[in-house]
């Protein structure tokens, strides 16, 4: 009989979707609010993550408000630094071992000196924390959706330049309800033609016509969430049968009201449709959970057997920028927690 309840925070996985100001652990926050003498709001000096309804353009501006409040409080390099490396810390604790983090340099040059010495800020913290412990990392560089195309075209071209430097792919992030995605489809075309993936977010706060809309004018090789895809049975299968990866991060979609709790977001019918999926915890400060307990709510709220989470681990290993050996060696440690 096959034993479940194996410890998901030992199963081999890749984590691809997590932004990075999110990524701060809460205590390193109020550490550095005190260190500058920055005033939080209440909602991120609690001990319960704060209540958020994104799903309207209030409820996603107040998001944004907390996110640019803690982005606020990393003013030196040192805190790039500490804060990626201790984002290294805690996927390894959640048993990733491959990560991909998002970031967009522009919002971090006002403090960092430009964009230029931010972005290098940026990437020599990733390099300095992957070779400190031991996990592989990477980054994705991410436009803005509520900024000029033209400003994303500049980022990409930059992003391609520093492509050498550890930035494995192009994003596009904020309110989906903003502008098309076709207004950003020549910044994609540099990234594209730069050799860097394609990973715009799309499907969290609108519906399947922003996945497509990813796919035909972008065409992304991952999306960043893509759960509304499941209202779509013909998308459904153009996502599996293309192969695009869904960066699924259900923790997310509940604190931000996508869906009203975790057994609604629609997990199974991706992954029954053969929609490969990569769990991530996206803005783990703001929602409260890290990587393995995005693994932790599938099996308690959609009771995927172990198998499937195995299964799940792998479709995020596939999906990443790693290479080929790293691949081989975290599939690998999924058939021994399999196997355990
Ligand atoms: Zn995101």
């Amino acid at each position: 009989m096959e034993r479940e309840g194996r410890d998901v925070r030992q199963l081999p996985k890749a984590h691809l979707h997590l932004h990075f100001t999110g990524s701060m652990r809460p205590t390193t926050l109020l550490e550095l609010a005190d260190k500058y003498g920055v005033r939080l709001p209440e909602a991120l000096t609690g001990a319960e993550p704060p209540k958020l309804r994104a799903t309207d353009e209030r409820g996603w501006f107040r998001f944004q408000r907390l996110y640019d409040a803690a982005r606020s409080c990393l003013r030196e390099p040192e805190d790039i630094q500490r804060l990626v490396r201790e984002a290294a810390e805690e996927d390894i604790a959640d048993g990733s071992g491959w990560l991909e983090i998002q970031v967009d340099p522009t919002s971090y040059a006002p403090r960092l000196g430009g964009l230029i010495p931010a972005l290098e800020i940026i990437l020599d913290a990733v390099d300095s924390a992957s070779r400190e412990t031991g996990l592989g990392m990477r980054v994705l560089v991410a436009a803005n959706r509520m900024k000029h195309p033209l400003d994303a075209r500049t980022l990409a071209r930059l992003a391609v330049r520093y492509a050498d430097r550890g930035i494995v792919g192009f994003g596009l992030s904020n309110d989906e309800r903003r502008g098309m995605a076709r207004d950003f489809d020549r910044a994609f075309a540099i990234a594209r033609e730069g050799g860097l993936l394609s990973a715009p977010h799309g499907g969290e706060l609108t519906g399947p016509s922003s996945v497509r809309d990813c796919l035909d004018d972008l065409e992304a090789h991952r999306i960043g969430h893509g759960v509304r895809a499941a209202e779509d049975p013909r998308l459904l299968r153009r996502l599996a049968e293309s192969g695009v990866t869904c960066e699924v991060c259900p923790a997310s979609n509940v604190a931000l009201g996508v869906y009203e709790k975790p057994a609604d977001v629609p997990l199974r019918t991706l992954f029954d449709a053969g929609v490969p999926m990569a769990l991530g915890a996206d803005d783990p400060l703001l929602f409260g959970s890290r990587l393995a307990a995005q693994y932790e709510l599938v099996r308690r709220h959609h009771g995927f057997t172990d198998a499937e989470l195995g299964e799940l681990a792998r479709q995020s290993i596939r999906g990443s920028a790693a290479p080929e050996e790293v691949k081989e060696k975290l599939l690998g440690g999924v058939e021994d927690w399999l196997a355990a």
